[in-house]
């Protein structure tokens, strides 16, 4: 409805958008939302949609979570802002970082607030480089990241984030290194086995720092699960066969959980469903699970004493953000580790039912992949991606100008169903929340609009 003085033409009106393709826009117009209801949204001329991909990662307790909006409501009548600067932050504030290390992995730790998953990465960043510096080890400044992560939009994260899109911006910067996608359907070389791609991968590692010279690389990041890239699970064994490499050359490895921290892989951070434990993560996203703007950097034992030691006897650490710790965004994030990882209000914790949820999220998946032009599903816990083909057997993806994924997309917003072109890829994240209905009418929905793209393109 481009009508004037529509909600449609009014955001396009004034508005900007994040990564929109205006052409393509210009075909399909804009949804403007109004409300939610559970895992479904309904924009301003009443059409509801099944949102699978949580808003963006993020909205994992659905849209109407009444003891979110309760704790954050409550917040707001007590101190409704305040920072975390010059030795003074909320009570709020000092709980969740004692929550946030009590729910890590970690035995200790130490918390630093931001306002997104990209500030968090950054902040990550310039603490290894304060700390490297402050060790007396300036040169210590390069970041390993990998092709296809995804780490945010601020200059440094989206250095650390490996697509070629950010060619626009003249980025990355130097000395940020990206390494092989773990991803071996699409990387394996001719006849190579999975555990024969993870050693590869492993030699990569090894050269990489050898040419480089460890004492020039201050850290290496990685999504459990890579989110942006195409929720690409890593190959078989990669962080058992990555971690050590990194132990013997004194590289810290974080783990960026800012989509699989809070339960999305089944455990509450995919570095566990993985098997290993990181220098440090990175969260956002589900730890409000949306209600609320946040990040935080969660410094496991030797970083924390490191970053302490040094602010103590160097000089403070110059970083921080106006909102850094915002008493509601912690009385949110408190409330919500409750709501997923504990249990809140007699609810049981929203973790259990993805743990209940992913045998259907699988089974999902699985019978979509037996679509001709479906080359591979991949998933882990209730995030994962379908990837079209052209040719199964040699994994030939589609002219890129058919735009198919985009196409089903498009086909599933007519029917209600919200869901994200990725490459040639279509994503799925669903909120935390779903009932197996829900899981039928979004692989229902899936079903019948690739049904109808693949008769019109292959
Ligand atoms: N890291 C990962 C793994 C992400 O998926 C994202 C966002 O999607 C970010 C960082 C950046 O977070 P934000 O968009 O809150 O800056």
């Amino acid at each position: 409805d481009l009508t004037p003085n529509s909600w449609e033409a009014r955001a396009e009106g004034a508005s900007l958008y994040g990564f929109t393709d205006y052409p393509t826009l210009a075909e399909r117009g804009t949804t403007v939302l109004a409300r939610g209801e559970g895992p479904y949204v309904v924009d301003t001329d009443g059409n509801r949609f099944l949102d699978a991909n949580a808003g963006l990662w993020n909205m994992v307790a659905g849209w109407d979570h009444r003891g979110l909006i309760r704790a954050a409501q409550e917040q707001y009548e007590r101190l409704p802002g305040y920072h975390a600067f010059f030795g003074r932050m909320s009570d709020r504030t000092v709980e969740l970082s004692e929550k946030l290390v009590e729910v890590s992995p970690f035995e200790r730790g130490r918390v630093f607030y931001t306002n997104s998953g990209s500030e968090a990465n950054d902040t990550l960043v310039k603490m290894l480089w304060f700390l490297n510096r402050m060790e007396g080890r300036p040169e210590a400044r390069k970041i390993l990241t990998r092709v296809n992560a995804y780490h945010g939009v601020t200059a440094v994260s989206a250095s650390m984030t490996g697509k070629p899109y950010n060619d626009v911006f003249g980025l990355p910067l130097p000395g940020f290194i990206h390494l092989t996608c773990p991803h071996y359907w699409r990387e394996a070389r001719e006849g190579e086995s999975e555990a024969q791609f993870v050693r590869r991968l492993a030699r990569e590692l090894e050269e990489v720092i050898a040419r480089e010279g460890a004492d020039t690389i201050a850290g290496f990041v990685a999504e459990p699960v890579m989110g942006a890239g195409g929720a690409i699970p890593p190959a078989e064994g990669y962080f058992q066969a990555v971690q050590p490499i990194l132990r013997k050359h004194g590289i810290p490895l974080i783990a960026d959980e800012v989509i699989t921290g809070f339960g999305r892989t089944g455990e509450p951070w995919g570095c566990e469903s993985y098997g290993f434990t990181p220098d440090a993560i990175i969260a956002s996203k589900a730890m409000t699970a949306g209600y609320f703007p946040m990040g935080a950097v969660i410094l496991g034992p030797e970083l924390a004493d490191r970053l302490f030691a040094a602010s103590a006897e160097f000089t403070d650490f110059p970083h921080g953000f106006t909102a850094s710790g915002h008493p509601v965004g912690c009385a949110v994030a408190l409330k919500a580790a409750e709501v997923i990882l504990e249990g809140a209000d007699g609810d049981e914790p929203l973790i259990e039912n993805v743990r209940r949820t992913m045998p259907l999220f699988a089974e999902g998946m699985d019978r979509l992949a037996r679509h001709p032009n479906i080359g591979e599903a991949r998933y882990r816990g209730t995030m994962g991606a379908l990837e079209a083909v052209a040719d199964r057997e040699t994994k030939a993806p589609f002219a890129a100008d058919l735009q198919v994924s985009e196409r089903i997309a498009n086909a599933c917003h007519d029917v209600g169903l919200i869901c994200r072109p990725l490459g040639q890829a279509v994503v799925l994240c669903p909120p935390f929340i779903m009932t197996p209905a829900q899981f039928d009418e979004m692989f229902g929905k899936l079903e019948k609009a690739l049904g109808s793209v693949f008769d019109a393109v292959a």
